[in-house]
């Protein structure tokens, strides 16, 4: 099959011949439809910390081609979404709901090959069915809308909440969904890219603000605005302290994006307040099957977020690009395209 491997710091990424996937006993392999470009993908590209030959990718869907020896209650033909989380669904770890922190399996694009490629193989206990009238496409943006939805989940939010979204990359814009889902708002986005602020308004953010315009902290002097929750979806530099600075008492910052900073935090204010910090990183089997259904019943605008579709020929050049995406939100890889 073709695929997009990993070469060096300098090449990035290439598409070249491996050998078909073969499905161990528990796997399935499936011809990949659509994989997201990740921010993570790029930047694991950039900084050069991929294994030499690594698959990236692991946004995906497909169809089933193949089914293992002992997997039972899956067809060829099938259309599927897969979670690039490998678990055993057993230990400590998995009952938490941290799959993507167990040992026993690795995960997907990261750990092990991914699916920008003709096909994928994946463990049966990883993929969600879609519905057969569903365009198979749409099943891609299930791993990226759990992830906003974990956010939300420990954010311990709902009706009547405002929250503040800082950052509108792929992440900030999908949470700004999952908290439309949960009922919360208002809810203000704050990033500064013109593309992406218009998204965050076309996804569902109340209010938008150009953080090169009034900072967070001015926005929230200005409005009289405390937050239940902020979602710190930026990694811009200070942006968690920032975002403690606008909790209401008793309000929680979830660090979502990845970021190597090292914070200093306000204790006296983060006691007398009572606030709460947590970090969010990836999501539960359970907010997986969540995403898919809600995608499935039409209930986020998932498809508004597309920027460009290209083939896996021109995938290499696409995560070059976006190492700067200026209003890029979304690119689809489709190894069918
Ligand atoms: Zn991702
Ligand atoms: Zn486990």
């Amino acid at each position: 099959m073709r695929a997009v491997r990993y070469i060096d710091k300098e090449t990035g990424t290439a598409v070249s011949d491996v050998p078909d996937p073969s499905p161990g006993p528990d796997d399935v392999v499936i011809a990949v439809e659509a994989c997201g470009l990740c921010g993570s993908d790029v930047h694991s590209v950039q900084n050069g910390q991929c294994a030499p030959g690594q698959i990236l990718g692991h946004e995906f869907s497909g169809r089933i081609v193949a089914v293992g020896s002992n997997v039972t209650g899956w067809a060829e033909g099938q259309p599927v979404a897969a979670s690039p989380l490998g678990s055993c669904g057993k230990c400590r770890i998995c009952v938490r709901g941290m799959p993507f922190r167990c040992p026993a399996a690795p995960n997907i694009g990261v750990t092990c090959q991914g699916a920008y490629a003709e096909y994928a193989a994946v463990p049966a206990r990883q993929l969600v069915a879609l519905p057969p009238e569903l365009p198979v496409e749409l099943g891609s943006h299930a791993e990226p809308l759990s992830v906003g939805t974990q956010a939300v989940k420990l954010a311990s939010v709902g009706p009547g909440d405002p929250v503040l979204v800082y950052g509108v990359g792929p992440i900030g814009l999908y949470a700004i969904m999952a908290l439309r889902l949960a009922g919360a708002g208002p809810i203000v986005a704050a990033g500064r890219s013109a593309g992406r602020r218009a998204a965050a308004a076309d996804v569902g953010a109340d209010v938008v603000i150009d953080t090169r315009e009034i900072s967070v902290e001015e926005y929230a002097a200005q409005s009289g605005t405390r937050f239940a929750a902020v979602l710190e979806c930026s990694a811009a530099p200070g942006a968690f302290t920032e975002g403690l600075a606008v909790l209401e008492p008793g309000g929680t910052c979830v660090e979502v994006a990845l970021t190597p900073e090292i914070a200093s935090l306000p204790l006296f204010g983060m006691l007398s307040e009572g606030l709460h910090l947590v970090g969010a990183c990836a999501f539960s089997d359970e907010t997986y099957r969540e995403s898919v259904a809600h995608i499935a019943a039409g209930r986020v605008p998932v498809e508004r977020l597309v920027s460009e579709r290209v083939s896996l020929d021109e995938t290499p050049d696409a995560l070059r690009r976006l190492q700067t995406p200026g209003s890029l939100v979304r690119i689809l890889s489709r190894p069918g395209q």
